[in-house]
């Protein structure tokens, strides 16, 4: 059986035609908000293993934002922190965009964060926007991404 069909239940075909629809209603939803550089959404999980994320069912968390929310893309990051998390930030962030990092403490992050948005010319402070999500349910989680996007001039 295609993996499509084993993972929801629909068609290859449905599934395609379905994520068609929702891609064109959320652009057609975006285009007039994001001007002024584009707004990432990048979820560490720390290994995906840390107690602090618990309670939040991660997937549904990323698919909500990365669907419904105006933001360009969301996507999962096991371990920003480590070597290849870093070697990743400076391979992936650009100047003239903001990033949302929900994971561990804002005071944490732009330690762990510093040195890769300096060398691709980021301003830690205003580029990086840091959310603590440990420890927070579904629709806590996602509150707090709302008022942040809703603080960097987003309709939500
Ligand atoms: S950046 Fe923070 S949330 Fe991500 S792995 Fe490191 S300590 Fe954990």
């Amino acid at each position: 059986m295609p993996i499509a069909e084993k993972c929801s239940g629909q068609t290859a075909k449905q599934n395609t035609a379905s994520t068609v629809r929702r891609k064109g209603r959320n652009r057609g939803g975006r285009v007039g908000l994001i001007k002024n550089g584009k707004i990432g959404f990048i979820f560490c999980v720390c290994t995906g293993k840390c107690p602090g994320f618990a309670q939040l069912d991660i997937w549904d968390f990323i698919n909500i934002i990365r669907n419904e929310y105006p933001v360009e893309y969301g996507f999962i990051h096991p371990m920003l922190c480590d070597e290849d998390g870093e070697r990743f930030l400076e391979e992936f962030l650009k100047k003239g965009n903001r990033y949302i990092v929900a994971g561990c403490a804002p005071v944490m992050q732009k330690k762990l964060f510093r040195d890769a948005f300096e060398k691709t010319g980021l301003d830690i402070n205003k580029d990086l926007v840091p959310l603590d999500v440990r420890n927070m349910k579904l629709e806590e989680a996602l509150n707090a991404v709302k008022n942040a996007l809703k603080e960097a001039g987003r309709d939500v």
